[in-house]
């Protein structure tokens, strides 16, 4: 690679990272129970960040400040930043790379290549967009301002949702879930501005103060959008999202799959919302008969809405929307938009103090819209064909490991392990990036025409996506893009995605000793097969069908396994008066649980019977559990806690971290630990579930 600007600034994000074991230990020391041996004869990397060690942590007490806490005492979240930690360090690397790539596609023999690099581009040129003001969004407030009639509202919100606009019904297409062959077009609530339900309707006085600092940011918006009459706009349109709020599903119900499966046909469609004009709304969205399989997620929300459509005044819904469109495109307009809708979104919600450079959200939009051409160009550069194979051996072991788990667990009836075992076996792993790219053939992106750059790209994909209706599932998509830093299992599908950019150091690090990337890219993907057979993937068979194939018993064992994970998380505080909700968070930490105690059995037969060296005067049991506390490094501003705690179904990381090493015997043995310990829970308390 070229000595580069960027190339520079890798340098320095894995400088802020001490990458290397050898880096200085700030004080952290080995625990007790480990005599160290000569470093000469042993390989030369641990993986573990030592520099962010805590020694005045004992890992006994709270793994997680242990292998974290001169990190998390030392680190402040960068200004332009909500949270930050292990993956948002990985993501500012990512980014890095891509700016490179984008800033040299405009000479790529590749098409589609080009074409992301000039949407790069017209992000970029600021210039253009200060000149062009509003005019990008001229004809789509006409729009609205032409409303006369509910049916004229209705589609509107059909050519909102080809657009890509935010607007009360979210509508997508993903695998019938009780018929996974075939795509569905699914029907949700959505088209609320702040982050759920609970911000609308809760009394704390926190909440309340959102609520007024939301109906300012609307009125402000709506100002500088040259809306006379804004304080009442404003108070209007939180008002009806308010009423929105009220008829919307809580979390833990949207999560459920089986209330949220209600097939329904056009007709019965339009018995339930009769006051939503859905061939209007269908046409303009784009769709055509034939008319797929539709699935209405809360059908008595859809039924409230269209009562709202009748009894709240439409000038009301004009408001409503015209706000919702300016919202959505102020990230791509001057930048007195982009700071108003900044201040609001990450400043008041998330707590964050400063945007992030321009470049940075430009790259991040290239990812969202084109992310196949630029995932490609980025695939070619910095995922070498060594790094899959290790992660196929990794995964291997991890699924052998499931696989001896599973015909000897004692709490799922014979009948039950079979078919987990069939369900096991036809587990799509996808490791880096997919077979098959994505052609933009059709797009048009202009240059110096963001906004409707932006608008273009995502009717483009609207459209792809309705087109998949009338075939089979493809199960070669990917779900996320090859630079994305994270991984996800789908049960509709069946199948676990680790994109090439999570498997990058210091999460998995190739050249370094196994037992640290046992602990951490390991677990992670355990934590993602565990989601095959949890609460939730217990409902879907090895085929993604939503089929529940446990029985009563089955189903049972496993509650009475989980109520002690659901109470022990419900007494985590990360916020004073807020607390973790167990039962959100519960098929996380089911996988957390799962995927560490899998990858704990996949690391010892890694050894094939031989004792594990002792490396910078860790075992490798403790270098394990260090990579599980490191792969969790991370911190978040309280405003987005709040957030995560109310929406989110992953605890904070501390939570993450120490709630479930403690339910590991073998942690118990990894760090000597004792009754007055603070990790200490009684063995009969620890849940085991493989
Ligand atoms: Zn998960």
């Amino acid at each position: 690679m070229t000595m580069s600007m960027s190339s520079t600034r890798i340098v320095a994000f894995a400088a802020l990272l001490a990458l290397c074991g050898s880096a200085i230990s700030l004080g952290a020391s080995p625990p007790d129970g480990s005599d160290a041996q000569p470093a000469a004869m042993l390989p030369a990397r641990t993986g573990i960040l030592m520099a962010n060690m805590d020694g005045n942590v004992r890992a006994q007490d709270d793994l997680f400040g242990y292998a974290n806490g001169a990190w998390l005492r030392d680190v402040a979240i960068p200004p332009d930043r909500s949270r930050y930690g292990v993956d948002s360090i990985m993501l500012e690397q990512s980014l890095v790379q891509q700016r490179d790539l984008l800033e040299h596609a405009g000479s790529a023999v590749d098409g589609n290549v080009r074409k992301a690099g000039m949407l790069y581009a017209s992000f970029m040129d600021e210039t253009r967009i200060e000149r062009s003001g509003l005019t990008p969004l001229v004809e789509e407030i006409k729009r609205i301002t032409s409303i006369r009639t509910s049916a004229d509202a209705s589609r509107i919100l059909g050519h909102f949702a080809r657009l890509g606009v935010p607007t009360p019904i979210d509508m997508y297409v993903q695998p019938d879930a009780k018929n996974p062959q075939h795509y569905a077009l699914w029907l949700s609530q959505s088209g609320l501005g702040l982050p759920d339900r609970d911000y609308y309707t809760n009394q704390d006085s926190r909440f309340a103060d959102v609520r007024n600092r939301y109906r300012d940011h609307i009125a402000t918006l709506l100002r500088m959008a040259g809306e006379k009459d804004v304080e009442q706009q404003a108070a209007d349109v939180l008002a009806l999202e308010t009423a929105i709020a009220k008829v919307q599903w809580t979390v833990v119900n949207r999560r459920d799959p089986e209330k949220t499966y209600n097939p329904r046909t056009l007709d019965e469609i339009k018995a339930l919302a009769p006051s939503i004009d859905w061939d209007g709304y269908f046409a303009e969205a784009g769709l055509r008969p034939p008319w797929p399989t539709m699935i209405v997620r809360q059908p008595d929300y859809m039924k409230a809405l269209a009562d709202l459509m009748r009894t709240t005044p439409l000038s009301v819904w004009k408001e409503y929307l015209r706000f919702r469109l300016l919202s959505d495109s102020a990230a791509y307009l001057a930048h007195a938009f982009v700071e108003e809708d900044f201040a609001f979104n990450e400043g008041v919600l998330h707590d964050t103090p400063r945007l992030s450079e321009r470049w940075k959200r430009g790259c991040a939009l290239v990812d969202r819209l084109m992310g196949e051409a630029s995932g490609k160009l980025y695939v070619e550069r910095y995922f070498p064909a060594t790094s899959k194979q290790r992660i196929d051996q990794l995964v291997a072991n991890l699924l052998t490991a499931y696989a001896e788990s599973i015909e000897h667990l004692d709490w799922l009836s014979p009948p039950t392990r079979a078919q987990a075992l069939t369900k096991l076996k036809k587990i799509d792993v996808r490791i880096g990036y997919p077979d098959r790219w994505r052609d933009y053939g059709e797009l048009k992106i202009a240059s110096g025409d963001l906004l409707r750059n932006v608008f273009r790209a995502r009717a483009f994909e609207t459209a792809r996506q309705y087109a998949k209706l009338t075939g089979p599932v493809d199960r070669s998509e990917w779900e996320m893009t090859a630079p994305t830093v994270d991984a996800a299992y789908s049960p509709s599908t069946n199948s676990i995605e680790f994109p090439a950019g999570v498997l990058q150091p210091p999460l998995y690090d190739p050249a370094s000793d196994d037992a640290y990337n046992y602990g951490s890219t390991g677990a992670t993907i355990g934590h993602e097969i565990s989601h095959a057979f949890d609460n939730r993937g217990s409902q879907y068979d090895g085929d993604g069908a939503l089929r529940d194939w446990w029985t009563a018993e089955d189903h049972e064992r496993f509650k009475a396994k989980t109520a002690k994970l659901i109470a022990q998380f419900d007494t985590y505080e990360p916020v004073k008066g807020f607390h973790v909700n167990g039962t959100l968070t519960l098929p996380e930490n089911i996988a957390d649980l799962a995927g560490l105690q899998i990858a704990y059995k996949a690391y010892l037969a890694s050894l094939h019977g031989r004792e594990s060296p002792v490396i910078d005067g860790f075992t490798g049991a403790q270098r394990f559990f260090i990579g599980y506390a490191q792969s969790f490094l991370g911190k978040r501003r309280d405003a987005l806690l709040i957030a995560q705690i109310k929406g989110n179904p992953h605890a904070p990381e501390k939570d993450r971290v120490n709630g479930i090493a403690a339910h590991l015997d073998s942690f118990y043995q990894a760090f000597p630990v004792r009754p007055t310990d603070k990790m200490y829970i009684p063995q009969s308390e620890r849940v085991t579930l493989w």
